[in-house]
């Protein structure tokens, strides 16, 4: 017998198995609305223009080899992923005192973040927003932290909880880690205004609180990497400590070439570079060092002011695409009288809506209608077509009625 006999069937993970119940499903109607995944008008995966290029220019170019990258990464990736999140004339940047390294996309980076903070860092909380991306917990778990949660949403408004975020954050304990979501939310699609992230700020410098940012989003929600990139920038500026952990899956459809960055911006440039050659000892035994063809991409169009101002093209009209289906399920639930206040569709950014659907009305829509999504009424904008939109308020209004 095997010596594995004993093994349990582990469940599938709750957003990836989402994908695994829709390839099995045989019905034409099917609609999967799972996995936040970018799909254009026709329903098919992108692959950005910007990335082509870079990519034939990366093969034409012969004298590129296949060694091994240093464990910290690509350079130029490294420091043009700084510049991206921070600004060009960020002088955390300027002043040396920023660590970057390249980390396997936005995953990768948070685990190794979370790595260094449970062995250099003398508070082993981390605080992570109720409710958040489901990987959070377990990635923070996993890395050696202690996880709790703060007060986010406000299911009776759909909005923000702020009193309550104020509340949580302000009964943590001194030094304690908070994760907070740059831009776009996942899974809610609720983000603070402007004036709400300086109260947080001030509230957790005047506590300590050391802010990890997790940065999935970049130029999804608004359109505008700048504008995206505003929440980080306002830390940054008050020259306190932080952690940013980026990903390039969305906003560059990367996704399976795992790419993104995990800059940690320090208080001066000598406490910068002993932290970075601590995150090498993180690395080294995990993966040694990280793959080179997706930095390479990135690092080609981040350089390039042409590349990088067709970038910013390609990538505000993906978010473009995302805005207008929630117009389109606004009015299509809107045409259906479909009961109950459904502006929050067309309030919340980013590429999810947080439908407020029950698990047994996603189990219904699943069942009746073959559309797929997170138990919690999550659904990707970015899955949904004019071609579908119809569909989908079809069975929501079957769901609620
Ligand atoms: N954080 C959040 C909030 C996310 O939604 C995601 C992707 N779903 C990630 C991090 C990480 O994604 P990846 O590892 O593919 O970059």
């Amino acid at each position: 017998d095997s010596v594995f006999a004993h093994v349990l069937r582990a469940p599938e993970d709750p957003i990836l198995g989402v994908t695994v119940a829709y390839n099995k499903d045989p019905s034409p109607n099917k609609l999967n609305l799972g996995v936040g995944a970018y799909r254009t008008e026709e329903g098919k995966p992108l692959v950005l223009n910007v990335v082509r290029k870079a990519e034939h220019q990366l093969v034409n170019d012969i004298t590129r080899v296949k060694e091994y990258l240093p464990i910290v990464g690509l350079a130029e990736f490294n420091k043009q992923s700084a510049k991206l999140i921070f600004g060009a004339n960020s002088p955390a940047i300027l002043e040396n005192r920023v660590a970057t390294v390249q980390c396997l996309s936005g995953t990768g980076s948070l685990r190794v973040g979370g790595e260094f903070l449970a062995r250099h860092y003398h508070e082993r909380q981390i605080y992570i927003p109720l409710p958040t991306w489901g990987n959070h917990p377990k990635v923070f778990t996993l890395a050696g932290l202690s996880v709790k949660t703060y007060r986010y949403y406000d299911p009776s408004t759909r909005g923000l909880n702020f009193q309550g975020l104020l509340e949580d954050l302000g009964s943590a304990p001194p030094g304690a880690i908070v994760l907070l979501h740059a831009c776009a939310h996942n899974p809610t699609g609720v983000d603070p205004t402007l004036e709400q992230w300086d109260q947080i700020r001030k509230l957790m410098r005047s506590k300590q609180l050391l802010p990890f940012f997790d940065s999935a989003y970049q130029g999804f929600a608004s359109g505008s990497l700048d504008t995206d990139a505003q929440p980080v920038r306002l830390f940054v500026a008050d020259g306190g400590e932080c952690f940013v952990a980026q990903s390039y899956a969305k906003n560059l459809g990367l996704y399976g070439e795992r790419v993104g960055a995990l800059s940690i911006v320090c208080k001066n440039a000598d406490v910068a570079s002993r932290v970075e050659s601590q995150l090498k000892l993180v690395i080294r035994p995990m993966y040694s060092n990280p793959p080179i063809h997706g930095a390479s991409i990135v690092a080609t169009i981040l350089k390039d002011r042409n590349l990088f101002d067709e970038w910013t093209i390609e990538l505000k009209s993906m978010a473009d695409r995302i805005i207008s289906m929630r117009q389109q399920l606004f009015d299509a639930l809107r045409a259906r009288g479909t009961p109950g206040d459904w502006s929050h569709i067309i309030k919340q950014i980013g590429m999810f809506t947080f439908t407020g659907l029950n698990p047994e009305q996603v189990s219904f829509m699943t069942k009746e209608y073959h559309i797929y999504m997170t138990s919690d009424g999550r659904i990707s904008m970015a899955g949904l077509s004019s071609r579908t939109v119809p569909h989908l308020a079809d069975g929501i209004h079957a769901a609620v009625t």
